[in-house]
């Protein structure tokens, strides 16, 4: 991985510093309901204050389209963000413009503000040269502190790059060593999982898997289409008949870099989608026209395993089905046990990311014992995709 400016090697005394946050929390009757992301950002907000900064906090939220709505305003996280700094913090109705400095002049060094919402202004998303520079002169230096933002070329993750010195904060910093450790020269063999709902959103991810992995294996309702492409019954399963050529042409792509696709030899099945439905394990080749595939069976669970018993790097994206079901996690559960189990052996390197594989992970409650989760959705697909993200683009220190 390519080195980047760390927050640490720098001296932020007597600075004002623009921190690109994700405060994108979910909120419930105005409170937030999970505070993960408050808690990730504590790190750099508590280096930045004993330094002697000004930390100015930046974040979007939701997806107002480009102007203020009360619901998507981020002073509904300030209450949980004062609970877990300890401390007070500011906030300002505006991202930009004089409101936003009249309000960075007020607060003292070592003083925390959060910013409104980002998305309040269309600028935010395209990038806008105009409101960069405007949102740059509240500042001195910029640090992004959320991986999850990094696949944006947004103001606020991207464009401040071309007009202060950009730094990684802890909290990044923390998340690229580790994903660069596990991953970057990742040990042969290496297998990977993706699963979740559909092959349409992972089509890149796929094709860029098959070259680099040395088993690759195929889960969840994209199992479906994969099946359907080898003429296989999936009854009403979720499936995408159009992509069967695609599914098709990256099962090629794997054959010719020597990637074994593992597809589920059995499955369980069901007629109806809900916890607890009357279901049934049947091989792949025997679905009824009625039937939905809901989740994976025991057979292929069991070459799941054996193929990470060949491994030595596992990384695992999507569950291997409608795992919010029960019984329809059994598949993903008893897999991550498995993967736990070996990563706590000191046999696999397990790396794990994605907001559905977290929860699917937590649900096995295996999430301490693998080696790295990201918590970053589309951030950790594109980076395993392979694809350069301009939030890190702009971190990397040119050799
Ligand atoms: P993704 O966001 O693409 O990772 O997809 C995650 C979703 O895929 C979860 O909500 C699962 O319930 C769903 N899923 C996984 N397997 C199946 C399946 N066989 N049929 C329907 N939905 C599935």
């Amino acid at each position: 991985m390519t080195a980047f400016r760390r927050l640490q090697e720098t001296s932020p005394t007597g600075q004002r510093a623009l921190v690109r946050v994700d405060f994108n929390v979910p909120v419930q009757k105005g409170k937030v309901s999970d505070n993960t992301r408050l808690r990730r950002a504590k790190p750099t907000i508590d280096f930045l204050r004993k330094s002697g900064a000004k930390v100015i906090l930046l974040s979007h939220f939701g997806r107002p389209e480009g102007q203020p709505e009360p619901k998507f305003s981020l002073q509904q996280v300030i209450p949980e963000l004062e609970k877990i700094l300890d401390s007070k913090v500011y906030f300002a109705t505006d991202c930009v413009g004089e409101t936003a400095k009249a309000a960075i002049d007020s607060i003292s060094f070592g003083d925390v503000l959060l910013l409104e919402n980002t998305r309040f202004h269309r600028g935010e998303v395209l990038d806008d040269p105009v409101m960069a520079s405007k949102m740059a002169s509240l500042g001195d230096l910029f640090v992004i502190d959320a991986f999850s933002v990094t696949h944006r070329a947004h103001v606020s993750s991207f464009g401040l790059a071309a007009h202060l010195p950009a730094y990684a904060g802890l909290a990044l910093e923390y998340e690229l060593d580790h994903l660069g450790k596990a991953l970057g020269n990742p040990v042969n063999p290496v297998l990977a999982i993706v699963g979740g709902a559909k092959v349409s959103t992972k089509i890149e991810l796929l094709q860029n898997l098959v070259t680099k992995v040395d088993m690759l294996c195929v889960g969840g309702g994209m199992a479906n289409t994969f099946l359907f492409a080898l003429g296989k019954p999936v009854g009403k399963s979720l499936c995408e008949p159009d992509l069967a050529e695609m599914a098709r042409t990256i099962m090629a792509n794997a054959k010719a870099s020597n990637c074994e696709v593992l597809l589920p030899e059995d499955v369980v099945v069901a007629k109806e989608f809900k916890a607890n439905a009357e279901h049934e394990i049947r091989l792949a080749t025997n679905v009824a026209a009625d039937e939905m595939i809901l989740d994976a069976g025991p057979k292929a669970v069991m070459a799941l395993t054996n193929a990470m018993d060949r491994a030595k790097t596992l990384i695992w994206n999507g569950p291997l089905g409608a795992f919010e079901f029960t019984p329809f996690d059994t598949a993903t559960v008893t897999a991550a046990k498995y993967a736990a189990e070996l990563t706590q052996a000191g046999k696999l390197v397990s790396v794990a990311g994605g907001g559905d594989t977290v929860s699917a992970l937590n649900l096995a409650k295996v999430t301490k014992q693998f080696t790295f989760i990201s918590t970053a959705g589309g951030a950790f697909l594109e980076w395993m995709e392979g694809k350069q993200l301009p939030g890190l683009i702009c971190l990397a220190i040119k050799q």
